[in-house]
């Protein structure tokens, strides 16, 4: 007589062991916004601790190279969700309104007998609810940090009820996630849960608990914060992302956000009255007023990340407490990095490393060796493509990404890709980042900055400048690396498809520089 264990060892003989469900591992993805890697410190944050994010590195693989495609949001997201390059999923800059028609990862995962959840940030338009899940909870846009109105659809059949919150987004997104993993669960199903943070996105408002904290602390100061655009390129002196100028009173918290509820305003008016009539009382200029707004900046910017930090403590400690961390992949990841004052900036975008390499750390007991590392170039686009294989689905042929689950097992195949292409579109736009196309091999960074008033092309060597501060393209002695780069650069966008003419829905109607630099200033 078959015995259940006879029928295991019988289906996993025969390779169709996924086909009892239950055995397939949970997938919690956590997921945060423009959390930049130098402030985790799993990877060698000088500025603060994530105790917690580290936990997931100590028992899994920290990856060292993971880096994006399109740094900003809405694609960055719309490339996970369809493991696909912006150009072919058609959601090139934010304001794009995407698809929810095409293939994703979670219809499929859902095929594949998972249960799907989306709990928190969406930001790929409210045009239509999120598609492939079966249960999702989402800011609407960007979202606020403090009482969020959030769409409900609890069914995952397309009708969503409208909830006003109050409270604290982080802390909110933290309670809705532990809720759904008690009560919202069919225990005889693996489960896929993304958890999306708003923070710690622009403009950085800390929660109630951490409005004071580092406030006795001196933050230490990037190598570049001072940066002498005028020996780069005109891309470079275009932009309108840099701490000494394009920070506003509510980015600095000069002025109170203005949807606080009384009890709300009152905590945050104690913590910040005092410091900030210490500034407007002997104001600064020059130099000491770039210093003030750095650490304002970065303070702010650290205090939004111990909320998620916290979260993600709370998410680990009940996989704990309810048995199910032994057989779920927790993975902690964002849409990309972010500039912390490197080269004079925040904001993101740009092919350097701060905003291209985004954090990405995997714990999976039993499969991925706990505290390991690894070098490979590995990219959101791929995340799909491993989730599928995960849950034993195959990936669809017209994917661009490719699945990291060899890697994960501590086998990299011999044929695992050694460049990667970077294209972003969003010009004009947000912080006037000019448009640029790139490829990247963990060394060199050849890159082209396209539009008609601005033709350069830029080689990074981070070897001989970590720095990321000198162009050594017209340099002779780097004359057979731009060649040879130049074309695997070819060769990635003609495999790729990329067009010729920016697609259209790159561009936004009527929209100039002025109007950009007019929001922002
Ligand atoms: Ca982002």
């Amino acid at each position: 007589m078959f015995t259940r264990n006879r029928l295991l060892v019988f289906f996993s003989i025969l390779g169709i062991s996924q086909l009892f469900g239950q055995e397939r591992p949970n997938i919690v993805f956590i997921f945060s916004d423009d959390h930049a890697y130098q402030a985790v410190s799993a990877y060698g944050s000088v500025l603060n601790e994530t105790p917690n994010i580290d936990r997931l590195a100590t028992e899994g693989m920290l990856f060292d190279r993971c880096y994006v495609t399109n740094s900003i949001c809405g694609p960055q997201r719309a490339t996970i969700q369809t493991g696909k390059y912006s150009h072919k999923n058609g959601f090139l800059r934010n304001g794009n309104h995407f698809d929810g028609n095409q293939k994703t990862f979670p219809k499929l995962l859902q095929k594949a007998g998972y249960q799907t959840a989306v709990i928190g940030k969406w930001h790929l338009g409210e045009h239509m609810p999120p598609k492939g899940y079966d249960y999702s909870e989402v800011l609407i846009g960007q979202g606020p940090y403090y009482n969020p109105p959030m769409l409900k659809d609890e069914n995952g059949d397309g009708k969503q009820e409208r909830i006003q919150h109050t409270g604290y987004t982080s802390d909110i997104i933290s309670d809705l996630t532990l809720a759904w993993l008690k009560n919202g669960r069919e225990p005889n199903k693996p489960f896929m849960l993304m958890t999306q943070h708003k923070a710690p996105h622009r403009n950085w408002q800390p929660g109630p608990k951490y409005l004071t904290k580092y406030d006795d602390q001196v933050m230490p100061e990037p190598a570049t914060l001072f940066e002498d655009y005028n020996i780069r390129l005109k891309a470079h002196r275009d932009q309108a992302m840099q701490i000494d100028r394009d920070l506003n009173a509510n980015d600095l918290k000069l002025v109170s956000p203005t949807n606080l509820t009384p009890e709300q305003l009152k905590t945050w008016t104690n913590a910040y009255r005092y410091k900030n009539n210490r500034f407007l009382d002997s104001p600064l200029t020059g130099v000491p007023e770039i210093r003030w707004k750095y650490q304002r900046y970065i303070k702010d910017y650290l205090r939004s990340i111990d909320s998620v930090d916290e979260a993600v403590g709370e998410i680990l400690d009940y996989l704990d407490e309810s048995g199910l961390a032994d057989n779920t992949i927790v993975i902690y990841t964002s849409d990309q990095g972010f500039y912390l004052g490197e080269h004079g900036w925040f904001d993101k975008r740009w092919i350097y490393e701060e905003s291209l390499k985004t954090p990405f750390i995997v714990r999976w007991p039993g499969t991925v060796k706990t505290g390991s590392k690894n070098e490979d170039i590995v990219s959101p686009i791929d995340f799909a493509a491993t989730f599928l294989e995960i849950a034993g689905h195959s990936v669809p042929e017209d994917w661009d990404g490719r699945s990291i689950l060899p890697i994960l097992k501590g086998d990299t195949p011999n044929d695992w890709r050694k460049f990667l292409y970077y294209h972003y579109y969003e010009y004009p736009g947000w912080h006037l980042v000019r448009r640029h196309y790139g490829i990247v091999d963990g060394r060199y960074k050849l890159i082209h900055f396209y539009e008609d008033d601005v033709d350069e092309w830029e080689l990074i060597d981070l070897v001989a400048d970590p720095l990321e501060q000198k162009n050594f393209f017209h340099d002779p002695k780097y004359e057979l690396i731009v060649h040879s780069l130049g074309r695997e650069l070819e060769r990635l966008r003609m495999q790729l498809d990329v067009p010729d003419e920016d697609p259209k829905a790159s561009f936004m109607q009527g929209d100039t520089p002025e109007r950009y630099l007019g929001l922002l200033r």
